[in-house]
């Protein structure tokens, strides 16, 4: 992974090249890093902001020989490497708690520091290729309004300066050892155990927000698909499915 590497001091936004590099015939691994993005995106058209020289913006593209109701899995397997990586670099908050919020989203503190969006390529029912885009805040010292109480940096929380090139290369090592082992079974059999041990949501009550539905549950952890296993208020089992769905703590 990341062994082909395209680099922008702007880009509109890491995801959408890698898309258009995908429907060029890009190898699996390519990468796009860049310094700032002018239109960072996240989930349901929702905006990201990377400054330029204080974050990580990147993305990989994947072409696995998965089914799309398969590609949201990429997401959990991302948020590991993402975190283990963060965890490898002993001298940018290794001593720290990094918890992952289920499904996409990196904390520390119970602040957002990393987001994970996962954009699929279809044909009919089969996957062309899948962008899965990271944006890592690192250097930030100040966010915008909206986010301040909710959002947070490596070198806030750390009280210094972080180098992004060994953090890029210790999250692509990771990620590629978790896609590995992800291809093997085409789920998550094999990470779920690590993925479980860095959630942050098990064992507490969630507000689970869907496209439809929206109700409060008490998490439990997730099974080898990366659905989030919760316990409604009346004791049936659901499995939340990554997809489109949001949690937040109650
Ligand atoms: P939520 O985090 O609210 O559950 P989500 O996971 O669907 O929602 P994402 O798509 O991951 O959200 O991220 C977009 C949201 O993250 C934005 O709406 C904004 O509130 C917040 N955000 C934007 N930029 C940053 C940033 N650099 N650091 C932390 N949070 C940010």
């Amino acid at each position: 992974a990341g062994k082909n590497i395209v680099y922008y001091d702007e880009v509109d936004s890491t995801n959408l090249r890698i898309k258009q590099l995908g429907d060029e015939g890009a190898v699996e691994g390519t990468l796009a890093v860049a310094d700032r993005q002018t239109a960072g995106r996240g989930r349901r058209g929702r905006s990201w902001d990377s400054p330029a020289g204080e974050s990580i913006s990147m993305s990989i593209l994947l072409r696995p020989q998965i089914t799309p109701n398969q590609a949201p899995m990429l997401t959990l397997v991302m948020a590991c490497s993402v975190a283990e990586g963060i965890m490898d670099c002993k001298d940018v908050c290794g001593e720290q708690q990094i918890q992952i919020k289920w499904p996409n989203d990196i904390i520390i503190h119970g602040k957002k520091l990393v987001g994970i969006l996962t954009e699929m390529s279809t044909q009919i029912d089969y996957i062309n290729h899948v962008t899965v885009g990271v944006g890592i805040n690192v250097n930030l010292t100040d966010f915008p309004e909206e986010i301040r109480e909710r959002a947070t940096s490596l070198r806030l929380e750390c009280g210094h300066k972080v180098k992004r090139a060994p953090l890029i290369a210790a999250i692509m090592k990771r990620l590629e050892e978790n896609y590995a082992l992800f291809m093997e079974t085409g789920d998550l059999s094999q990470l779920m155990e690590k993925y479980s041990e860095l959630l942050v949501n098990k064992d507490r009550d969630v507000m689970i927000l869907g496209a439809k539905e929206q109700y409060v549950a008490h998490a439990l952890g997730i099974n080898k698909t990366g659905e989030l296993i919760v316990r409604k208020e009346d004791g049936t089992i659901e499995e939340v499915y990554a997809g489109e769905v949001s949690v937040r703590g109650v």
